[in-house]
């Protein structure tokens, strides 16, 4: 898969702590954090660590250990934020941006959990 990573993206700038963050929660192949411009009550972005671009670079190219510990982390941070509905909370949104048809802004491979409130329809009607 032709995808070309830009080591000059601000979440590598993030993980080479270049920048700080709002760390919520680190494991060996994953970073989560706060998003700078919070959309919801909850807005924690979840990275992997390793040189991806976006959601299907990672899914066919990571290792299963890069990815199980990436999806766990998911979890993770949806029962740690009070979100999940197995948990006693009120749910959440996972959302993964691709490209310039879904205003991917930052090109490194990152899912935003949201929750906290009512998220409304997933996409606006055209
Ligand atoms: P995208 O549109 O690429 O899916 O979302 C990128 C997200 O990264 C946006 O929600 C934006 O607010 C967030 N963001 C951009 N720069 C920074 C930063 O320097 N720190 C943090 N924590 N979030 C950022």
């Amino acid at each position: 898969m032709p995808y070309d990573y830009d080591d000059q993206n601000i979440f590598a700038k993030i993980l080479r702590g270049e920048i700080p963050n709002d760390t919520v929660m680190e494991t060996e192949h994953s970073l989560a954090f706060r998003d700078i411009t919070p959309q919801a009550p909850v807005h924690v972005l979840v990275i992997p660590k390793g040189p991806y671009v976006c959601h299907d670079h990672f899914a066919a190219q990571a290792s299963d250990a890069e990815i199980v510990d990436f999806m766990r982390l998911t979890a993770r941070i949806c029962a740690t934020e009070g979100i999940s509905p197995g948990e006693g909370g009120e749910g959440f949104r996972v959302i993964g941006n691709a490209g310039e048809h879904a205003l991917q802004e930052v090109p490194h491979y990152h899912l935003h959990i949201l929750g906290g409130r009512n998220l409304g329809a997933l996409l606006e009607k055209q």
